[in-house]
């Protein structure tokens, strides 16, 4: 396993939004979503249109997401391409949005 160095950047956060937040202002649907455990911004996984959790690490540089929905409590670091592990799991905020 690649070793991570990141892991200082882990904070306990608290999800700025209940989904997606720019597929929220954008009105887009999402499959899964990823919690970044530096500031709390909720974006979708790579499989969702808008792939927003990846590009906010190209934006802001924040390495590491936690599988926030469904919640698996993985960590991932983008940095380093691994799985990391997380010192805790984030409780939900409120009940997610759905599109089913
Ligand atoms: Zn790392
Ligand atoms: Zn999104
Ligand atoms: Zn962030």
């Amino acid at each position: 396993m690649t070793r991570c160095e990141h892991m200082t950047t882990i904070g306990n956060v608290t999800p700025r939004t209940l989904g997606c937040e720019e597929c929220l202002k954008n009105d887009q649907k999402w499959v899964h979503l990823r919690l970044c455990r530096q500031c709390g911004h909720v974006g979708c996984c790579d499989d969702s249109v808008g792939r927003h959790a990846t590009a906010h690490f190209h934006h802001t540089g924040h390495p590491i997401i936690e599988g926030y929905d469904p919640p698996e409590g993985w960590g991932w670091c983008f940095v380093d391409e691994t799985i990391v592990d997380l010192p805790n799991q984030t409780p939900h905020n409120g009940p997610i949005p759905r599109y089913t």
